[in-house]
């Protein structure tokens, strides 16, 4: 049977065979082409599109942050208005409102760039990347030097924003927290524990050493025994003096906050030390002056703590200052800088004096001018602390002053006690 191919053909027949089949794959060829050529303008559209929406998204985001004006405004002056340094970012790190504070600690933080590149703290990064990713808050530690140190805690918490759509926008509030008196403090604390551990552990060290020569080596020695027994009654001394003077400290430290408020007079009190230190006096072949008014000088004070007072600073002039001969304790009426009356007590010595570099430093825990010289005379280095520490107690102020090769001087002002109002 045949079949009839003729209706496919007719258009081609008068061609050639050859030609007919060129002109089936040019017209194949040219109908794909025209569909691809279709297609790709879709994709074009397409891509036109995309940017479309996504910049519909960003100004919606906009609309939240930055287009809708009460909002901003509002945002950036709760930033602005927190005590320390804040900063808001978007959750790729990007600044959004910064205030004063935060510009003054990191100048590199600049609004609309990412914060990472302004706080280039490996630790910072990684904080903000995990608040980021979890959505939690985080801390870190930042670091400032200039002009000086300073130990700022740093705290990333993210803050849920909503946006016009009833949706939230992840926003990062960065908040830094000044740790450094702190830092201070425990700094301190760890220098007096370690300090006061050195000083107690010294003559106890001493104290067990002489104990196993005396069971050992000098068991039947009756003068090394005589001797060691005096170095350890010595040593004992200093011990118990030392707990002395820190429980002193801590007692003052403690009451700081109260002023005393019962009327005492400072003549009484300033004349039982000087009699109390005679005997020290002679043996340093010192001579006390004591030039002190008839009428009774009546302070708000605490009578135990400036009998301490006065103590400390009549046997320091005894003696440090035992090469001078003399030391002259008064009492003058002065007025202060601001024009208020208040009452001196000078303690003067005429010994070597203190070098400039030294007097700012006095007053602080266990700091000593010479330490070998300050142990040979029994001293713990707490005397002076404790002195000011009194004196801040009384709302007073103590002044040293010093010539070297000439002596120191120094003075305890208290406020004067008001006058008893008349009827
Ligand atoms: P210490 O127990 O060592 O006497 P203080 O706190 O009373 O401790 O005094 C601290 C240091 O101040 C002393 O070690 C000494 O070096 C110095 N100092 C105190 N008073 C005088 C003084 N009148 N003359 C010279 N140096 C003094």
């Amino acid at each position: 049977m045949a079949i009839d191919d003729s209706s496919s053909t007719t258009f081609f027949a008068p061609w050639p065979d050859r030609l007919r089949h060129a002109a089936i794959i040019l017209l194949v060829a040219a109908i794909a082409l025209s569909v691809l050529v279709a297609l790709s303008e879709l994709c074009i559209a397409a891509a036109a599109l995309v940017p479309w929406r996504l910049h519909n998204a960003v100004t919606s985001r906009e609309d939240v942050r930055g287009v809708n004006p009460v909002e901003a405004a509002a945002v950036s002056a709760v930033v602005a208005g927190m005590p320390d340094p804040a900063v808001l970012l978007d959750r790729a790190g990007r600044v959004l409102h910064l205030n004063t504070a935060a510009a003054q600690l990191a100048p590199a933080l600049r609004k609309n760039e990412l914060a990472q590149f302004a706080l280039r703290s490996p630790e910072i990064i990684t904080a903000l990347r995990e608040a980021i990713a979890t959505t939690e808050p985080r801390r870190a530690t930042y670091l400032d030097h200039v002009p000086v140190d300073r130990w700022m805690e740093l705290i990333i918490t993210p803050v849920p924003v909503p946006t016009l759509f009833g949706g939230t926008d992840k926003c990062m509030l960065m908040t830094f927290h000044d740790q450094t008196p702190l830092r201070r403090v425990e700094e301190m604390r760890a220098d007096f524990v370690a300090n006061a551990s050195h000083e107690l552990r010294t003559p106890l060290a001493a104290l067990s050493g002489f104990i196993d020569t005396l069971q050992g080596p000098a068991k039947d020695d009756a003068k090394a025994r005589e001797r060691f027994l005096g170095i350890m009654h010595t040593q004992a001394t200093r011990m118990a003096r030392l707990i002395d003077d820190l429980l002193s400290l801590s007692r003052v430290e403690l009451s700081a906050h109260v002023r005393p408020d019962t009327s005492v007079d400072l003549v009484p009190i300033i004349r039982q030390v000087a009699d109390g230190l005679e005997p020290l006096a002679r043996e340093r072949q010192v001579a006390i002056e004591i030039d002190l008014p008839e009428p009774p000088v009546t302070i708000p004070g605490d009578r135990e703590e400036l009998l301490r007072l006065f103590e400390n600073l009549i046997e320091n002039a005894l003696k440090y200052g035992a090469s001078g001969g003399r030391v002259i304790v008064s009492l003058v009426r002065a007025v202060s800088t601001e024009g208020a009356p208040e009452v001196r007590v000078l303690v003067r010595d005429f010994g070597p004096g203190i070098a400039p570099e030294h007097l700012p430093r006095l007053t602080e825990r266990f700091y000593r001018v010479d330490v070998g010289d300050s142990r040979a005379q029994g001293g713990t280095g707490l005397g002076l602390s404790l002195v000011k520490h009194i004196v801040n107690r009384h709302r007073g102020r103590l002044l040293i002053e010093s010539v070297p090769k000439n002596g120191a001087t120094f003075t305890a002002c208290f406020p004067q006690a008001k006058p008893p109002q008349s009827a």
